[in-house]
């Protein structure tokens, strides 16, 4: 018996009586942390890993078990990540290298991780040849774009023409502006409309499409908001942050049920 007699904590709630719950597999959902560099406070310089409490919660709710998987650098160590996962969940955060997809960096471009950069992508490519589903929600749908060979605009806020405020300033569930969802297309299908409202928070996008994807959502002004794979596996990249949205727009937590649902069935047994 696993809890034996431990009826300590708080609640107590949380602790299966014995035999229920034994032998629950739920799709195991990997999402690479992110770094963070402290610039301030007690600890300058220290670098800590981290997932958005926002992505482990929505996996939760979406029926998956969300695991944070460190940044590895041994092809041996990425393979031993890959082998306990059902399927990925790249989250948001910092801008990727240029040089990742072949760029020099422009004055627009923030901070970047590029051993991050390097074991998202080394991932993606890897989930890929297994036939992991994977979901990239706004650095995420540009890791898999680049790792598919596709590039990025560094700065949304340098090119010419009218382009529209996605850095909002309102708060992070806040509807910030209108996507247009392609007819037929994964997003179309799965929230039954085909203009959707969306946060925005990000200064980079698609730039070229990677061969095989095709874009599923964008803004008013062009910008890419959403892609998927075109031969129905499941690789789904969208550049809002839907898991800063479920809590006050529930259709959202459906981009996470859509992730934890296209895990292979004979992958995950449920006792
Ligand atoms: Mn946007």
């Amino acid at each position: 018996m696993l809890w034996h007699g431990n009826r300590s904590c708080n609640s107590g709630w949380i602790y299966p009586s014995e035999g229920e719950g034994m032998g629950i597999r739920k799709p195991v959902i990997g999402i690479p942390v992110n770094v963070l560099v402290e610039k301030s406070g007690a600890f300058p310089g220290l670098e800590r890993a981290f997932v958005n409490q926002d992505y482990l919660k929505s996996v939760q709710r979406a029926g998956g078990m969300p695991v944070a998987l460190a940044i590895a650098t041994e092809g041996e160590d990425l393979l031993a990540q890959l082998s306990f996962l059902d399927g990925l969940l790249f989250q948001g955060g910092a801008d990727l290298s240029p040089l990742s997809y072949g760029e020099e960096p422009g004055r627009g471009l923030e901070d970047v991780y590029p051993d991050m950069d390097d074991h998202q992508i080394a991932l993606a490519r890897v989930a890929w040849e297994l036939g992991l589903p994977m979901l990239g929600i706004c650095r995420g749908m540009q890791v898999l774009n680049v790792a598919f060979g596709g590039t990025l605009h560094q700065d949304l806020g340098g090119l010419p023409g009218d382009i529209l405020q996605h850095v909002q300033k309102s708060q992070r569930h806040a509807i910030s502006h209108t996507v247009d969802l392609e007819e037929g297309g994964r997003l179309n299908q799965l929230f039954g409309r085909t203009t959707l409202g969306t946060n925005s928070f990000h200064h980079q996008a698609v730039k070229d499409l990677a061969p095989g994807f095709r874009v599923n959502a964008r803004a008013r002004d062009g910008v890419i908001e959403g892609f998927e794979r075109i031969d129905h596996s499941f690789v789904l990249g969208v550049q809002w942050h839907p898991e800063a949205m479920v809590e006050k727009h529930p259709p959202m937590l459906g981009l996470f049920r859509e992730l934890v649902d296209a895990c292979q069935p004979e992958r995950v047994k449920t006792a």
